[in-house]
């Protein structure tokens, strides 16, 4: 009775509008890239499958900007610039940004910031750039015109429709788009595990003090103890703006075999889910029965989502490696840059390489890692852009997904201009045009008042 598949008829469907630019995915890449390319005066429409922008800072709970700062030869720096300086911005003006703090023992800066305001501030950002916005929308397939995309299929509660465009971008962050387009992708054997967060509130902020340290200690030592066993070490548990108010990213998911959770299967998503939120059922009660300043804290909120740090990633015309970051590789055809060190998520732990201190501390990103092989009128930006999982365990964090967002928004813009294909568009056209709207391409040192310092200073 039961076929292992069916047959499904062919059918028509609306087209529901014509673009020059059509953005799949909200995230930080897609955020930016929509908004670069609308900037840029291109008709373009974002497509996002949830009800908010944000990607995983905001679906996946995270609350913390990493990758916006980079340690130049020993100062702090924030090198991610552009429409991330408008973006923070407007946080700040929704007094939703804390000050940048120290992180991954005290080498690199982070920046937190208040879940709803993101929301809102990317929101606001999207409406100023003109972008159309489609939300509650998931993309399920393309329609291929020899090797370019000529429309995406998209499934709503409005029911299947197709959207045009003449350039697509992909920040889906699985390279979906990329997938169905038959461009070259990848997968690792052995994916980076991924995490469900969640945030607790009613936190006693003097009685906690720094408690981000006592936490890992505690749980260090209940686990030498033999009395506690936890999903990960490095724990990190931290004040939001608001100190009565604390996020929690401990957790790591796994299939009943040990591997990690592969955010492409919807058997093991449905299984990280109900795991996650054991595990932090689980910790959330050793933290509030063990830890001064937590005794009447509660979960105030645990992701919407578990968050995935990686599936597949393109196999692009360059791909971004570990020794690039660790080197402070330098590229003719850079975009932006990266200070984040390398973050791997392996069994039971987290792993951080930075490059040598006292170093320039950042690696530029080429305009070819967004350039897939096979579909000449899509980019790929983000999490899922060509680099080696190595790599991408520094890459995919937000800074560099803003920096890729941006340059594929104004990559679009000048390949519709000048009737190139993406990978034959002119990168120094594509570069002044990024330095005249603000970004940092990494070419010369940051100036001085890029410093965190600096910058502070000046606010005060
Ligand atoms: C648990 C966890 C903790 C992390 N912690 C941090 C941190 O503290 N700081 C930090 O900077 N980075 C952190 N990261 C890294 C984070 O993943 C990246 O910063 C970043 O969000 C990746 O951006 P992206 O735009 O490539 O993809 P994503 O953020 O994954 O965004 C993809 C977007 O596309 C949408 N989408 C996907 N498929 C479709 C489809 N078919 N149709 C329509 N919409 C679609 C999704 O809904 C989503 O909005 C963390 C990641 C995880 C998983």
């Amino acid at each position: 009775m039961s076929a292992s598949t069916i047959h499904l008829p062919a059918v028509d469907v609306p087209v529901l509008g014509e673009y020059e630019v059509v953005v799949i995915g909200g995230g930080p890449a897609g955020l930016f890239a929509a908004a670069a390319a609308a900037r840029a005066g291109r008709r373009t429409i974002l497509i996002e499958r949830y009800g908010f922008l944000g990607g995983a800072g905001t679906m996946g709970g995270l609350s913390t900007f990493c990758g916006l700062h980079a340690r130049v030869h020993g100062e702090d720096v924030r090198v991610i610039r552009g429409l991330a300086d408008e973006l923070l911005d407007r946080l700040d003006r929704l007094d939703g940004l804390s000050v940048p703090h120290l992180s991954v023992a005290d080498r690199i800066m982070a920046q937190a910031f208040d879940i709803s305001a993101y929301k809102i501030a990317a929101d606001e950002l999207i409406v100023a750039s003109g972008a159309e916005l489609l939300f509650h929308a998931t993309a399920v397939d393309v329609v291929m015109e020899g090797d370019r995309i000529d429309a995406v299929v998209i499934e709503s509660k409005s029911g299947r429709a197709a959207v045009r465009g003449q350039v697509f971008i992909d920040g889906s962050g699985d390279a979906d788009l990329a997938v169905w387009s038959g461009a070259a992708v990848e997968r690792s054997e052995h994916l980076l595990y991924p995490s469900l967060m969640f945030r607790i509130n009613g936190v006693d902020a003097a009685a906690a003090g720094p408690a981000w340290q006592t936490i890992r200690r505690i749980m260090e030592e209940a686990e030498a103890a033999g009395t506690h066993t936890f999903p990960r070490k490095k724990p990190i548990v931290r004040p939001q703006r608001n100190p009565l108010e604390w996020r929690s990213n401990l957790t790591q998911l796994s299939n009943d075999d040990g591997s990690a959770v592969d955010g492409t299967d919807v058997r093991q998503l449905t299984h990280g889910e109900l795991q996650g939120r054991q595990q932090v059922k689980d910790t959330f009660a050793f933290i509030r029965e063990r830890t001064p300043g937590f005794e009447e804290s509660y979960v105030v909120d645990i992701a919407p989502q578990i968050g995935i740090r990686e599936t597949r990633r393109i196999v692009g015309a360059y791909s971004l490696t570990e020794d690039d970051i660790l080197g402070c590789a330098d590229f003719e055809d850079t975009i932006g840059v990266n200070g984040w060190p390398v973050e791997a998520h392996v069994p039971g732990d987290v792993e951080f390489r930075f490059a040598d201190p006292g170093s320039r501390g950042y690696n530029q990103m080429p305009y070819r890692m967004l350039v897939p092989r096979g579909t000449a009128n899509l980019l790929v930006a983000g999490r899922c852009a060509s680099m080696t999982q190595r790599g991408q365990s520094s890459g995919r964090v937000t800074g560099p997904c803003f920096v890729m967002g941006q340059a594929a928004g104004a990559a679009a813009d000048l390949a519709l201009e000048t009737g190139r294909d993406v990978a034959d568009i002119d990168v120094t056209t594509l570069q002044a045009r990024l330095e005249a709207a603000g970004a940092y391409l990494g070419r010369e040192l940051p100036s001085p008042e890029m410093s965190v310092a600096a910058e502070y200073a000046a606010a005060r």
